[in-house]
């Protein structure tokens, strides 16, 4: 027996921060990598340039490595089912993947599984929304069953006008109740080939404009019954898939419960938190799922953990913000992707940690938006106390002139 070396397809920035956990393991980590300069091609040694929709660009790859793993849902699945079929290790292995790639399966296998889902329909013409629109009323989602991310591929349609439209371009659309949640949650979880598991605590999730913005570990005020129901749920779905690796499952949270949103079987934002604040990082958690090794312990580190997205705004020059954040609190942890900034773009992201839910928020808020050059004042979910507390340096003085020297 030797260490093996896992293969992720997808350069982005989740290969990027598996890398660390690879080192550390000791393991060898080879990168797919869509351009040179993506995210983890920056700062992995083993990089392959080529496209993933290329089968034998991914059978070449699949040759070098022991297990392969992803950054992305994207590889077509039809070209995973034939690495399989030639004999390569693909976790999570395209039977389970699919249900992460196509929502209209998944929704039917959550159904089947027994587990709780917003009313929905598959939509192939007018007719088929206006059925739906009769049962649940406008407005409604609809949502493109593949390909989607980050809430591209998601539409509120308040007129059926706009469904005949959408269809010319996508001949199936899944249609959703438009739920009326109290929040957002997700909750993460680990799976060996030989089915060990280990569930992360649940998280409150927040997006902006269909983008990912905070997640807050664990989730403010959530019973115990319910973190017990949706755990359970987790574990169910990950065993009846057989995934490997982990996998994150984000939910809404209704007054009588919870209903599934959608999965995705790799690291996920919603679990950023656990690099600084759990004992062992999603991103630990997959190689060691993956290549079938014991699971580390999910367990939290702090009574809270927040993470906040630094989405890129009008400033491309984050240095010099970023020095700031850095003097102003040096315990906020900020993650950068090397990213081009954008506007709405994912850049990077801010944890930090502590036992005053209220004040780790403002600061990690604080941060995360200051790095992306945006006036946080006031914040759309901050009330008045966490406002002035994000103004106050935590425990340092900033020096004077953070960037001379640095
Ligand atoms: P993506 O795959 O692009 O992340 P999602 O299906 O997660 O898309 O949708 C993005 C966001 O849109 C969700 O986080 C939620 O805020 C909102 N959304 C999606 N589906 C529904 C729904 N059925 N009811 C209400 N809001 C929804």
């Amino acid at each position: 027996m030797t260490f093996p070396t896992i293969g992720v397809i997808g350069g982005g920035q989740l290969a990027r921060m598996l890398a660390p956990a690879a080192e550390a393991l000791g393991v060898r980590f080879a990168v797919l990598a869509e351009t040179a300069d993506a995210p983890a091609a920056q700062v992995i040694h083993d990089v392959v340039v080529g496209d993933y929709t290329d089968f034998a660009t991914l059978k070449a790859f699949a040759e070098t490595v022991d297990v392969i793993t992803f950054d992305h849902e994207h590889v077509p699945p039809e070209h995973l089912e034939a690495l399989v079929a030639a004999g390569h290790a693909v976790r999570p292995g395209p039977q389970a993947l699919i249900f992460a790639q196509d929502k209209i399966l998944m929704r039917r296998r959550m159904d089947e599984l027994g587990l709780p889902n917003p009313r929905w329909a598959e939509i192939t013409s007018v007719s088929d929304a206006e059925a739906f629109a009769a049962e649940v009323g406008l407005p409604f989602i609809l949502k493109t069953p593949r390909g989607g991310y980050d809430g591209k591929g998601v539409r509120v349609i308040s007129s059926l006008d706009e469904v005949g439209e959408w269809l010319r371009e996508v001949p199936v659309l899944l249609a959703e109740e438009k739920v009326d949640f109290t929040r957002e949650l997700a909750v993460m979880v680990g799976r060996s080939p030989m089915g060990q598991t280990a569930v992360w605590p649940v998280v409150e999730t927040w997006q902006q404009d269909g983008v990912c913005k905070e997640a807050i570990a664990p989730a403010p005020g959530l019973s115990g019954d319910k973190a017990k129901e949706i755990t359970e749920a987790v574990l169910t779905v990950a065993g009846a898939l057989d995934v490997t690796g982990v996998m994150a499952m984000e939910m809404f949270e209704t007054p009588d419960g919870f209903l599934i949103n959608e999965f995705a079987m790799r690291p996920h934002n919603t679990g950023h938190w656990t690099q600084d604040g759990s004992v062992t990082s999603q991103f630990e958690q997959h190689l060691r799922a993956v290549l079938d090794l014991p699971l580390g312990s999910p367990e939290a580190r702090e009574d809270v953990s927040v993470m906040v997205n630094i989405l890129g705004a009008e400033h491309e020059d984050l240095y010099q913000p970023y020095l700031h954040v850095m003097a102003h609190d040096p315990a906020v942890k900020v993650h950068l992707y090397g990213k081009g900034v954008r506007p709405g773009r994912k850049v990077g992201h801010v944890n930090a940690y502590g036992d005053d839910r209220e004040l780790v928020l403002a600061r990690a808020r604080h941060a995360a938006d200051f790095i992306a050059g945006v006036d946080t004042d006031p914040h759309p979910r901050m009330p008045e106390a966490t406002a002035s507390a994000a103004a106050t340096p935590t425990n340092l003085t900033a020096p004077n002139n953070p960037g001379e020297g640095a």
